[in-house]
C-alpha cells in the first residue's frame, strides 16, 4: 500500500458553471433536445426509430402493465442513462418539469424492484429463477451499475434519496450473494460497470463495505479456475462459442487485472474495468493496481488509439485487436468506448496530474466522443469510422458496421444516452483540487468557486477555445492567499504564453508534467493570459501503422479534420497533399453553424486510365486544386458521401 494523499479531486459538474460557445451548446443541446428526444424513444415515440420499449419493460416489472419483456437483456440500462444525465443536467439547469418526470420514472423504477433488493426487469419479467447464473453473458451486474450511477447523479443534483436508498438496498443484497467468504459466489460482471459505480456509491454514501464490493470484483476477475467457465458448465455449455477467436480476452477475465498489460477485448468493457481499478486505487492507494492501470493505459495510447481518441479496431466482438493495428475503413471506435476512455483518462489525472492524461481526455471529447452525435442533437453515431466509402458500407459484409449517416436510435441503443450523460457532465472534467493547488485541465468559458483551506477562491474563465488561442483566467477572492493555480500546456502546443496581470513569465520554468505551475500570492482581480498558438499540425503515424505509411492528417489546437465529399467531389483518396501546400485556418460562420475550417492548396491524381485494371509504365500526374477539410466531429451532417482523415502526402 502506498499513501493516496497526493490524489486529487475533481471539482463536481454542480459547482461548475458553464457559459461556453462550444460547449455551452452541447449542454443546451442536451437538455433541450436530447433528454426530451430520448424520452420519446425510450416511450417509443419516435416514429423511424427502432424500438426501446424500456419504459415498458419497467411498468411490467412493477406490476402496472400486462405484457412481454421487450429488447436486449441489458435494456435496463438506457434508461438508467437517461435518468443520470437528468441528474447531470439538473445540477446546473434546474426544471421542474424535468425533476417531476424523474421522480415519476423513479417511482416505478423502485416498485420494478423485489423485496430483496434485487432489480432488473428482464430476470423479473422472464426468468427469475435464472438470475445470476450466467454473469458472463446477462449483465444483471452491469445494468445495477448504471442504476447507481443514475442513483448517485440524481441525489447530487436534486438532495432526492429515494432511488439512491433503493440502489444502496440493491449494493447491500449484491453484497450477500457475491464475495469471498463461505456461501457466495465467486462471481464477477462479464460486462465491467459495477466496480466504478459501487466506488461512486462509496463516496456518497461513506459506506464501506460498497468499496469493498467494488475491490473483490476487481481481484477476482480472471482468477483460475475461471468463473465463466464453472458458470457455463454449470449450465451445461462447454466454452463460450461467440467469441471463441477471444476467449475470455473478450471479457478481460482471461488473466487477473494486475498481470493484464495489455488492452483486450470488448474494448468499452475494458476502459470501464480499468477507470473501475482506477477508482479503487484511488480510494485504497493500491500500488500493484496503480501500476496496471498505468501499464494499460499505455498500450492503449502508444499502439492501440486512433488519432481521434477512438478505440476497438474490429467489429468482431467491438474489440481491441494488436499493437498498431489501426485500420480506418473497418474500424469499429465505438462512440461509449470513447466515453469510456474519457473515464479512464480523467481518474488516472486524479492519481497523477500530467498531460499524458489530460491531452488524451481533451482528444477524445473533441473527436470521437462528440462525432457520436449529430449537430442537431437528435442523431447518432455507433462506430465513428476515419475513412469511408458509401458503396463499401453498402455492399461489403466487412464493412456494413460502419454507417455513412447517424441513425435516430439504436435497438442497441448504448451510446446516445451515454453521449447525453457525458456532455450533460462535461463540467466536472474541468477542475481538480489538493491541498494548496487548483489544477485546470481544460479551457472553457464560465466559472466555479473552489475552496483552498477555508478561503473561497472563483475562477473565471474567459476564452473561445477550441477556435480562439487566447484564455483569460481572472481569480477573485476576499483575502490575499498564496496557493497553486496549474495550467494545461497541451502536448500539441509548442510556444505557450503566460502573463499575470500582463507581465509575461517564462512558461518552460514553470512546466511540472506539461502543466504550468503559478505560485504565489494571489490578490482580488488578478488576472493570467494564456495564449496556447493554434498551429495547423501535420500529424503522421507511427510506420507500423500500415493505413497510415506515406499519410497526413491535420489536427489545429486538439481538433482532428478531415475532409468531405460534399465539399470536395467524389475519390477522396485521390487528394494528395504536398508537403509545401499551404494550409490556412478560417472559421466559417455560415457552414453548419459556424465550424473553423483549413482550406490548402492540393492535387488530385489525373492518370490517364482507359478502362484497363493494371497497366505497366504510368505516369503519374497530377491537377492542382483547392480542398476544404472541416472538424471531424461535424462529419456527416449534409448530404451523404465519403470521408477521410488520413490523406495521401507526397
Ligand atoms: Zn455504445
Amino acid at each position: 500500500m502506498k499513501s493516496k494523499n497526493h490524489f486529487k479531486r475533481p471539482i463536481p459538474n454542480k459547482r461548475v458553471g458553464i457559459n461556453d460557445k462550444f460547449w455551452g451548446r452541447y449542454i443546451g443541446l442536451v437538455k433541450n433536445v436530447v433528454i426530451p428526444y430520448q424520452w420519446d424513444a425510450l416511450n417509443d415515440r419516435i416514429p423511424d426509430a427502432e424500438p426501446s420499449h424500456v419504459i415498458e419493460n419497467f411498468k411490467i416489472a412493477a406490476g402496472l402493465s400486462q405484457g412481454e419483456f421487450y429488447g436486449y437483456v441489458f435494456q435496463d440500462s438506457d434508461l438508467a442513462k437517461w435518468l443520470e444525465a437528468v441528474g447531470f443536467s439538473l445540477d446546473v439547469n434546474p426544471d421542474p418539469e424535468l425533476e417531476k418526470r424523474a421522480d415519476e420514472i423513479i417511482d416505478i423504477i423502485v416498485k420494478a424492484q423485489q423485496d430483496d433488493g434485487y432489480l432488473n426487469t428482464y430476470f423479473t419479467i422472464k426468468e427469475l429463477d435464472k438470475k445470476w447464473a450466467n454473469l458472463r453473458d446477462c449483465h444483471e451486474l452491469y445494468c445495477a451499475g448504471h442504476i447507481m450511477e443514475a442513483a448517485v447523479a440524481y441525489f447530487e443534483a436534486t438532495g432526492k434519496r429515494k432511488l439512491l436508498n433503493a440502489m444502496c438496498r440493491f449494493a447491500d443484497y449484491i453484497d450477500t450473494v457475491f464475495g469471498t467468504e463461505p456461501g457466495k459466489k465467486r462471481g464477477y460482471p462479464g460486462h465491467e460497470e459495477i466496480e466504478l459505480a459501487l466506488v461512486k456509491l462509496y463516496r456518497v454514501t461513506g459506506e464501506k463495505k460498497y468499496l469493498t464490493l467494488s475491490k473483490y470484483f476487481i481481484d477476482e476477475r480472471g482468477k483460475a479456475p475461471n468463473y465463466f467457465n464453472k458458470e457455463a458448465e454449470a449450465r451445461g455449455e462447454k466454452t463460450d462459442k461467440v467469441w471463441e477467436r477471444l476467449g475470455l480476452r473478450y471479457y478481460q477475465a482471461h488473466l487477473p487485472v494486475r498481470e493484464q498489460t495489455t488492452a483486450e477485448g470488448h474494448s468499452v468493457r475494458a476502459v470501464y474495468l480499468y477507470s473501475g481499478m482506477a477508482d479503487v486505487a484511488i480510494e485504497t492507494g493500491d500500488k500493484t493496481l496503480i501500476d496496471a492501470c498505468k501499464k494499460l493505459w499505455r498500450n492503449i495510447v502508444s499502439k492501440r488509439m486512433y488519432i481521434t481518441g477512438g478505440i476497438g479496431s474490429t467489429s468482431y466482438g467491438e474489440s481491441f485487436t494488436f499493437d498498431y493495428d489501426l485500420p480506418n475503413d473497418t474500424i469499429y471506435a465505438e462512440t461509449c468506448a470513447s466515453i469510456g476512455l474519457v473515464f479512464f483518462a480523467h481518474r488516472m489525472l486524479q492519481m497523477d496530474v500530467n498531460n499524458t492524461y489530460s491531452d488524451i481526455m481533451e482528444k477524445a471529447l473533441y473527436n470521437s466522443v462528440i462525432s457520436g452525435i449529430s449537430l442537431d442533437g437528435k442523431k447518432f453515431f455507433y462506430v465513428n469510422p476515419l475513412e469511408v466509402w458509401p458503396e463499401a458500407s453498402e455492399k461489403s459484409k466487412i464493412k456494413e458496421h460502419v454507417k455513412v449517416t447517424r441513425q435516430s436510435w439504436y435497438g442497441c441503443a448504448c451510446c446516445p444516452p451515454n453521449i447525453a450523460r457525458l456532455l450533460a457532465s462535461i463540467g466536472q472534467y474541468i477542475y481538480s483540487t489538493h491541498k494548496d493547488e487548483i489544477y485546470t485541465h481544460l479551457y472553457i468559458n464560465g466559472e466555479t468557486e473552489i475552496n483552498i483551506s477555508e478561503s473561497k477562491i472563483k475562477i473565471k474563465q474567459e476564452t473561445r477555445y477550441p477556435y480562439d488561442e487566447r484564455v483569460m483566467i481572472s481569480v477573485s477572492l476576499d483575502e490575499e492567499k498564496e496557493f497553486s493555480l496549474l495550467l494545461r500546456i497541451p502536448g500539441w502546443c509548442d510556444n505557450a504564453k503566460i502573463c499575470i496581470n500582463r507581465d509575461e513569465i517564462n512558461v518552460c520554468n514553470t512546466k511540472v508534467n506539461g502543466y504550468a505551475k503559478l505560485k504565489r500570492i494571489w490578490k482580488n482581480g488578478d488576472v493570467v493570459e494564456l495564449v496556447l498558438p493554434m498551429m495547423i499540425q501535420r500529424i503522421k503515424a507511427h510506420p507500423n501503422v500500415r493505413a497510415n505509411i506515406g499519410k497526413v492528417a491535420l489536427q489545429r489546437g486538439p481538433i482532428v479534420y478531415c475532409l468531405e465529399e460534399i465539399d470536395n467531389g467524389q475519390n477522396l483518396h485521390e487528394i494528395v497533399l504536398s508537403h509545401k501546400s499551404e494550409l490556412k485556418a478560417e472559421f466559417d460562420d455560415n457552414l453548419l453553424g459556424g465550424i473553423p475550417v483549413i482550406n490548402a492548396e492540393a492535387q488530385r491524381y489525373n492518370s490517364p486510365w482507359k478502362g484497363e485494371l493494371y497497366k505497366a509504365k504510368v505516369e503519374s500526374q497530377y491537377r492542382p486544386v483547392t480542398v476544404k477539410f472541416i472538424p471531424y466531429y461535424a462529419w456527416a451532417n449534409r448530404t451523404p458521401g465519403e470521408m477521410m482523415v488520413w490523406i495521401t502526402e507526397r
